[in-house]
């Protein structure tokens, strides 16, 4: 049987790159549900309750502001849900963690197979190179319409890298520096971030000693790799049980 997808944010960038996607992996699209004066090509629903009623899962790249709305509405309807947005909150993090009682969720920063290999790889490299000799720096480019930053991928980069020095992330974070900003502390994880044209997204992780430079780079050059990786997830969760998921979970990797 086909499983019924619907799509919140349709009109949007990831939305196109979804509904191609979901109709190439021969599921079924229902349709979508947009912002008042947003406009697709695509069935639009009234509302999200009545996209949620006809889905068995629900994908959802739309903006962090209706993250905490989406989670309730969803749970309450009982459909799965594939969540891209990024910029989350911690109360929107707690919204998601709370609708994971009653529905099962994917969650992940980033949903191309390439970078959740790299997130592995970042893992394994902090666990074998000295934080004392060898400075870890994240730096990522996306297009010049993208609203938060660092990128959520850029953030999961900096967190495997700390989950591999047994450290957490906030305790060692240096982002954005300007001005006179002191020396870098050792065991810092740095990050910066450029945006400009329509770069879709590139993150490298350098590691930095005084007689070698490692560095991991990922480049995704069409949105078609994310899509990809969150269809493959809406098929993976779909009757699952209830919980909060990863794309580690969804490739086998956990
Ligand atoms: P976009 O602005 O092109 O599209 C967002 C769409 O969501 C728009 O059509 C907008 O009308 C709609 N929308 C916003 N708020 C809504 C609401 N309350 N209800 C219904 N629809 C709503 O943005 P985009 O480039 O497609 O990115 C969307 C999100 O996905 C961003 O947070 C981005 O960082 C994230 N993203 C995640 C991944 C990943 O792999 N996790 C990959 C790419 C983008």
């Amino acid at each position: 049987m086909k499983t019924d997808i619907g799509i919140i944010g349709i009109g949007g960038r990831m939305g196109i790159a979804l509904a191609g996607e979901v109709r190439a992996a021969g599921a079924a699209l229902v349709g979508g549900f947009e912002r008042e004066g947003t406009r697709s090509n695509e069935t639009l629903f009234p509302d999200l309750t009545s996209l949620a009623r006809a889905s068995a899962v629900v994908l959802d790249f739309t903006h962090a502001s209706a993250v905490a709305g989406n989670a309730a509405c969803l749970a309450a309807c009982g459909a799965a849900w594939v969540l891209g947005t990024t910029g989350l909150s911690a109360a929107d993090e707690a919204a998601v963690t709370e609708a994971a009682k009653k529905i099962p969720i994917v969650h992940a920063a980033n949903f191309s197979t390439g970078v959740n290999l790299l997130l592995a790889l970042a893992q394994r490299m902090a666990e074998a190179l000295p934080a004392a000799s060898y400075d870890a720096e994240i730096v990522e480019m996306h297009h010049r319409q993208k609203v938060d930053a660092p990128s959520g991928t850029a953030i999961a980069l900096g967190q495997a890298v700390a989950a591999g020095r047994g450290v957490r992330l906030e305790d060692v974070r240096e982002s954005g520096r300007d001005g006179h900003t002191g020396a870098r502390k050792t065991g810092a994880i740095g990050f910066a971030a450029l945006r400009g044209g329509q770069v879709v997204g590139e993150h490298t992780l350098l590691f930095a000693s005084a007689t070698e430079h490692i560095a991991l780079t990922h480049r995704a050059f069409d949105r078609g790799t994310f899509a990809a990786g969150a269809v493959r997830a809406a098929l993976w969760i779909a009757g699952k049980p209830p919980g909060l998921y990863g794309m580690k979970d969804v490739l086998g990797l956990a």
